[in-house]
């Protein structure tokens, strides 16, 4: 098997296509088209803002917890490993990595899901990829001549199909990215990578908050008791935490290296030998084996019967949905207390959206500034009454 598939990666003709720009990028220098992409999306203030994103744990009872900017690290971490075994555009795929989050609202998957209940009751859904190229097309202002990062096709493309498809009849604005095609392989390894990151990251942070305990994990999650087994029997004297440490290494190795094998391998069974020959196959060919496939729904089943819904946990996204629900409906009464900038665009894109895009590119941090502010202006008669009714 040939696991070098440079031939079907992002280079030469096919790099020059989807190395266009909206605007001509005003100085040359020496930095290939997509590590400037890179370069843009790290420099920008939704990447900052990551650090003040909840990945799982909304509360900050540990440091050592991931947030959204420690994950989107680790994904790059994979993403680049993955992309380089396969000789693949290394600067393309960390790119994607890093600006894969990056339409993520406050609070996790909790406001995620609060904020599309919201739009839904207006016909409208939330869509965090969709989410993020709005984020890079129109609220970073960060170049005198234009908003919007300005970057290249090939970024746009990959934040917006590396995880799911698009059918052009449901996303007509959308046409101009071959939504008939498979995205390059520099976008199908990103979800995958991203997998590979929150498997090992939420077992280790579900170790750290105490509500997940090594001995259980081992009993129920096979990809991690292989691992575990293997390092104790090398370390017999070790502590039980270094070696669970030293096994969520081994378990993503082994993760990675399953990734990087079956993508070659299907790649080759495919007789795909260009980036058009990936572009045309019926489905995506970045995939975990059946094997590791079958340890990854076992893992992911695992850690949302005992994680995501436990008790501890829904406490905090009740919480959090709360907190979105109710500024989201005060700001649809009174749109006038909307920041000038948001409100600029409330003709032209109308108020629920606008409130939306406001409310997702807020941190956790900010958006309870807000919710208490608000609740202390209703409080104070700052604000006509009708509000009071929604803030309880
Ligand atoms: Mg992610």
């Amino acid at each position: 098997m040939n696991s070098d598939l440079t031939s079907c990666g992002v280079f030469g003709e096919e790099q020059h296509r989807l190395a266009q720009r909206s605007y001509p990028a005003p100085i040359a220098d020496d930095r290939f088209a997509f590590e400037r992409d890179r370069d843009r999306v790290v420099q920008s203030r939704s990447f900052r803002r990551l650090a003040g994103k909840t990945q799982v744990f909304t509360s900050r009872a540990s440091d050592h917890f991931r947030s959204r900017l420690t994950h989107t690290i680790e994904v790059a971490q994979v993403a680049r490993q993955v992309a380089s075994a396969l000789g693949l555009n290394v600067d393309l795929a960390e790119t994607l990595a890093l600006v894969h989050d990056i339409g993520h609202p406050p609070f996790g998957h909790a406001g995620e899901r609060a904020l599309d209940v919201c739009m839904q009751a207006h016909g409208l859904r939330f869509d965090h990829n969709l989410h993020a190229l709005r984020i890079v097309e129109r609220f970073e202002q960060r170049y005198a001549g234009h908003r919007g990062l300005n970057l290249t096709l090939g970024t746009r493309e990959g934040i917006i199909k590396h995880s799911r498809d698009y059918r052009t009849e449901d996303y007509p604005e959308l046409a101009g990215y071959f939504l008939d095609k498979r995205p390059p392989l520099e976008a199908q390894i990103i979800d995958l990578a991203d997998e590979i990151a929150y498997l090992t990251a939420d077992l280790d942070d579900g170790v750290e908050s105490g509500l997940l305990e090594i001995g259980h994990i081992c009993d129920h999650v096979s990809l991690l008791r292989r691992s575990y087994e293997v390092v104790a029997a090398a370390h017999p004297a070790a502590e039980e935490k270094y070696i669970f440490h030293d096994a969520l290494q081994a378990m993503q190795k082994a993760l990675t290296l399953d990734l990087i094998a079956t993508t070659a391998k299907n790649v080759n069974d495919a007789g795909a030998t260009s980036l058009a020959d990936i572009r045309n196959l019926s489905q995506r060919v970045a995939v975990f084996s059946p094997e590791a496939e079958s340890q990854r729904l076992e893992e992911k089943h695992y850690l949302y019967e005992t994680l995501y819904t436990c008790p501890a946990l829904d406490l905090e996204h009740s919480k959090a949905e709360e907190v979105v629900t109710e500024l989201f409906n005060f700001w649809l009464e009174e749109p006038e207390a909307l920041p000038e900038s948001y409100a600029d665009d409330i003709q032209s894109e109308g108020l629920v959206r606008v409130i939306t895009d406001y409310i997702a590119g807020m941190t956790d941090h900010f958006i309870l500034l807000q919710y208490a502010d608000v609740r202390r202006r209703v409080r104070s008669g700052g604000l006509p009454i009708r509000s009071a009714a929604k803030l309880k």
